[in-house]
């Protein structure tokens, strides 16, 4: 079993193949720790998937039990527990809590030999998972052609994680400032680090004519005055993904694709952790199991508010939802 990305998506997958006794080696790119843009804001049901016993979890956690919606000027503050964690850490201790072999490897090119999936002509496995987020090459090598990726789907994000001893530590998320498509969020990490940064739709900031450095402008110029952050400078670094759109084949073969390499994230808040840890163990049940691989199971959407779900997703994706709402199939061949 070859897992192709240790992130979240991949680690989840093998944490349960492994458990089971299955015989998987993870390759990234990267070697972990790596960093990963990321906000950091996991939910209560990412710790419920993942069997995280908080007590004990070594790294930076923090636990949030009001968030601060900021919406055309107006503050709501919204009772919710929610999390936060710094990838460099979770993502490192997820992929060695797998007890899994992680090798150091740029996946190029995959091909079939019979059962095989042979990989960069190095690896040879009967299952193949593709856990590459967005430019996962098992994405692009196999499932492309039966997924096309949805541009107005596509955010574009700008972030930037650094030690600060911040004095405000709740949560807040500004949504559509200035008319901006998307939104842009502070979260503080447990012992004085702190992440800012702001994502929203590419094709919409295309159609506007404007460039997310102008949103980000405003992101600091808001923190400066409102004191969050009065002595920031700054130097981000961007990161593209899609949200949710129907996925027609989630399976090929003995082929999956989970978390972004499948483009899961959610429609009303971007949510990509969950989604991608869902899948992930899904792909293993399926392989334990035989059951379907159906990402139908995976919620589109983050809030259990209807309201809320759709006037977010109406902000992001515009006329264009519906068209893009179709029913997701798993395709087994
Ligand atoms: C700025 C920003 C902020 C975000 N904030 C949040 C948030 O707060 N909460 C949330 O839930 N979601 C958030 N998301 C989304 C979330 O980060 C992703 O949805 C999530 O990381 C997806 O997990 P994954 O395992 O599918 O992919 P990834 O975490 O991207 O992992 C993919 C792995 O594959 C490896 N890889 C890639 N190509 C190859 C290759 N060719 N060969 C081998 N390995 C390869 C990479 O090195 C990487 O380690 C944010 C995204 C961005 C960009």
């Amino acid at each position: 079993m070859l897992i192709v990305g240790g992130g979240p998506a991949g680690s989840s997958c093998a944490w349960k193949l492994a458990r089971k006794g299955v015989d998987c080696r993870i390759v990234d790119a990267q070697s972990f720790p790596r960093t990963k843009l990321c906000a950091g804001w996991i939910t209560p049901e990412v710790v419920r998937d993942l069997e995280i016993d908080i007590s004990s979890y070594p790294h930076r956690f923090l636990s949030f039990d009001r968030l601060y919606f900021h919406i055309y000027g107006v503050g709501i503050r919204v009772n919710s527990v929610q999390h936060s964690i710094r990838r460099f850490e979770f993502d490192e201790w997820l992929v060695r809590r797998t007890g899994v072999p992680v090798d150091t490897h740029t996946v190029r090119e995959i091909r079939k030999e019979g059962e095989y999936y042979i990989v960069d002509d190095r690896y040879r496995a009967r299952y193949l998972i593709g856990a590459g987020g967005t430019k996962c090459p098992v994405y692009r090598n196999l499932f492309r052609q039966a997924n096309p990726r949805a541009k107005e789907l596509q955010t574009v994000t700008l972030e930037q994680e650094f030690p600060y001893e911040y004095h405000d530590r709740g949560c807040h998320l500004w949504f559509f400032e200035r008319g901006f498509p998307g939104y842009s969020w502070y979260v503080p990490k447990a012992d004085g680090y702190l992440n800012v940064g702001i994502g929203g739709m590419a094709s919409q900031l295309k159609h506007r004519g404007e460039d997310i450095w102008r949103h980000w402008d405003v992101l600091v110029r808001r923190m400066r005055r409102s004191g969050l952050v009065p002595d920031g400078s700054f130097d981000p670094k961007g990161y593209s993904y899609y949200l949710r759109s129907e996925v027609r084949a989630g399976r090929i073969g003995n082929a999956f694709i989970v978390g972004d390499s499948a483009g899961l994230a959610t429609r009303d808040l971007c949510e990509g952790i969950g989604p991608a840890v869902r899948s992930g163990l899904m792909a293993a049940d399926a392989i334990l199991t035989g059951a379907e691989y159906s990402l139908a199971a995976i919620p589109r959407y983050t809030s259990d508010s209807r309201v809320v779900r759709r006037s977010l997703e109406f902000m992001f994706v515009g006329r264009e939802r519906r068209r893009l709402a179709r029913t997701d199939v798993a395709v087994a061949s």
